[in-house]
C-alpha cells in the first residue's frame, strides 16, 4: 500500500471513530464524556471487532459497565451493525499489550442506547435511555411536572396536557424528564413515533430543509411524530421563520390528537421574542415548572447517582456537596463524578477536603477568605444583638435569624467547612449549620425584600473585605 493510501486510511479511520464519538457525546453530559471518552484512541476497525486504546484497565471496567449499549449502539450507527469492542490498555504507561477485552457485547441482546423507531425515519429517536423516571427524584421542586409528565408518557395525547410545558432554570432536570416521557411511551407502546430535538435541531434541520429544497420532506416528517418532544423552546426567539413553520407543525400534530410536550428556560409569558400566536397556542394545554431542589432532593440526587454507580462516598461528603451547590443538579452531578473520577483513578480518599477543592473550583473560583468572626460581628450591627447572643443558645426569634444569617454568609463567603462554621457559632454540630443556610435559603426564595437584604450585606462583604 502506498504511503499516501495508508495516510487517508488513518485518516478515515480517526473521522469515523470522530462521528462515533459524536454520537456518543450527545447522549451523555460534557463531563462523562470528557473524563470517559476524550481519552480513548481508534487502534483499528476490522471485520467484526473494533479495536480501541485506554490509558489504564480502569476505562475498560467504568465504560462496559456503564456505557456499553452506549458505545454499541453509536457503533452500529455509524458502521452499520454491532461489533465487539477490544481494548487496549496504553502500554506505555501501564507495561501492557494485551487485548484486554471486558466483555462479548455481541452476544448480550441488542438493547440500543438510543432507542430506534420502528417507522422508517431519516433519524432515529434521539432519547437518550439514562433518562427515566425511575432515576428522576422527586421532591416538593419537580413533583407537579413529574406527575403530569408520567400521565403524558402514560397516554400520549389523550391527556389535556397537550402541550405540555416544563419550565425551568438550566440543568434543573427538564432535558431529563422530557426524554423520560419518550422512554416511558416506548416501554409501553415500542411503535410509538416519538422524536426528540432541541429547538436548535428542528431550526438547522429546517434551514437545511430549505437549503436542499426539501421541506415538504421536513414537514412530512414533523407531522408524522406520535410525540414530538421540543426541548429549550426559547431559542426559537427571533427565528420569525422557523417560528412559522413549527406554528404549522404544532397545528397539525395538535389536531390529530398527537403529543407535543415542549421544555423553556423561562416562564412563557417571558418569551418576549416569540410571536403571539404560538403563545397563545402554548396555553391550550398544561405549563408546569420546576425549582431548584431542596437540601434533601439534592441529597436524594447524589444517593442515587453513587447507588448507580456503585461507589461508597461517605455520608458527610455528600452533605457537604448538597449544602454548598444548591441551584444547579448538573454541577451537583458533575462534582459528584470529579470525586469519583478521583477516588477511581489516583486512590484518593473521598474526604470533606476533596469536596471542598472541587466546590471551590466549581461555585467560587479565587475567592478570598473572609474572616467568621468579621462576618458575625457585621450580622450582630445589622440585627442589632450582641456577638455573644449570635454565638449562644437562644432561640429568641430575632437571634435566630442573624445567626443563621451569619452562618449563611460564612459558608457562601469563606471556604471553611460546616464543621469549622459550626465551631464558631458555640460549637453547634454540622447539621444545625445545614439547617440555618437551608432555612435562610428558603426565605430568600419566599421573599424578596430579604433577599434584597442578603444581597446587599453579601456585597458588603465582598466590597470590604
Ligand atoms: P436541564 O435540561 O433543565 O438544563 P437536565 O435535564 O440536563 O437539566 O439535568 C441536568 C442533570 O441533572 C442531568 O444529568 C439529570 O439527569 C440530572 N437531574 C436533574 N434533576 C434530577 C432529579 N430530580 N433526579 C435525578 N437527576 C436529576
Ligand atoms: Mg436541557
Amino acid at each position: 500500500m502506498s504511503e499516501n493510501a495508508s495516510l487517508q486510511l488513518d485518516h478515515s479511520l480517526e473521522a469515523t471513530w470522530q462521528s462515533i464519538l459524536d454520537l456518543i457525546r450527545e447522549n451523555i453530559n460534557q463531563r462523562s464524556f470528557s473524563t470517559w471518552f476524550a481519552p480513548v484512541k481508534i487502534k483499528q476497525i476490522a471485520e467484526d471487532f473494533i479495536e480501541v486504546i485506554v490509558p489504564n484497565r480502569f476505562f475498560c471496567e467504568w465504560i462496559d459497565n456503564h456505557y456499553s449499549k452506549l458505545l454499541q449502539n453509536a457503533i452500529a450507527q455509524i458502521l452499520g451493525d454491532a461489533k465487539k469492542v477490544k481494548f487496549f490498555v496504553d502500554d506505555v504507561k501501564q507495561k501492557s499489550d494485551s487485548p484486554y477485552s471486558s466483555s462479548d457485547w455481541q452476544s448480550r441482546s441488542p438493547e440500543p442506547a438510543v432507542i430506534q423507531n420502528t417507522i422508517d425515519l431519516p433519524f432515529s429517536t434521539r432519547i437518550n435511555e439514562r433518562y427515566h423516571f425511575d432515576n428522576f427524584i422527586v421532591g416538593d421542586n419537580n413533583n407537579f411536572a413529574c406527575a403530569a409528565a408520567k400521565a403524558v408518557g402514560d397516554a400520549p395525547g389523550k391527556t389535556n396536557y397537550n402541550p405540555l410545558i416544563i419550565y425551568g432554570r438550566t440543568g434543573l432536570g427538564k432535558t431529563h424528564l422530557i426524554q423520560a416521557i419518550g422512554n416511558r411511551a416506548l416501554i409501553k407502546k415500542p411503535s410509538t413515533k416519538v422524536y426528540y430535538a432541541s429547538s436548535e435541531t428542528f431550526t438547522s434541520h429546517f434551514i437545511n430543509s430549505i437549503q436542499q429544497n426539501k421541506v415538504a420532506e421536513f414537514s412530512a416528517f414533523y407531522r408524522s411524530c406520535d410525540i414530538l418532544l421540543l426541548d429549550d423552546i426559547q431559542f426559537f426567539s427571533n427565528k420569525g421563520k422557523t417560528q412559522e413553520e413549527f406554528f404549522h407543525t404544532f397545528n397539525d400534530l395538535h389536531q390529530n390528537g398527537k403529543q407535543i410536550v415542549l421544555t423553556s428556560d423561562r416562564p412563557i409569558n417571558e418569551l418576549v421574542a416569540l410571536e403571539e400566536r404560538l403563545i397563545s397556542r402554548f396555553k391550550w394545554g398544561l405549563v408546569v415548572d420546576i425549582q431548584p431542589p431542596d437540601f434533601e432532593t439534592r441529597l436524594a440526587i447524589l444517593r442515587k447517582k453513587c447507588d448507580e454507580s456503585e461507589l461508597d462516598i461517605p455520608a458527610d461528603v455528600l452533605e457537604y456537596l448538597a449544602v454548598n451547590l444548591v441551584d444547579n443538579v448538573r454541577e451537583l452531578e458533575g462534582a459528584l463524578t470529579k470525586i469519583m473520577a478521583q477516588v477511581t483513578f489516583t486512590a484518593a480518599e473521598p474526604t470533606i477536603d476533596l469536596a471542598r477543592e472541587i466546590v471551590a473550583e466549581i461555585a467560587k473560583p479565587d475567592k478570598q477568605m473572609l474572616n467568621i468572626d468579621t462576618i458575625v460581628e457585621y450580622c450582630s450591627n445589622i440585627f442589632d444583638v450582641s456577638k455573644d447572643q449570635i454565638r449562644a443558645k437562644s432561640r429568641k426569634k430575632n437571634i435566630v435569624r442573624a445567626r443563621q444569617v451569619a452562618m449563611y454568609l460564612s459558608k457562601q463567603l469563606t471556604k471553611h467547612s460546616l464543621v469549622t462554621i459550626g465551631l464558631h457559632f458555640g460549637g453547634r454540630d454540622h447539621s444545625t449549620v445545614i439547617h440555618g443556610i437551608d432555612a435562610v435559603n428558603t426565605q430568600i426564595n419566599e421573599d424578596h425584600v430579604f433577599k434584597k437584604k442578603i444581597d446587599s450585606m453579601l456585597k458588603h462583604l465582598e466590597y470590604n473585605r
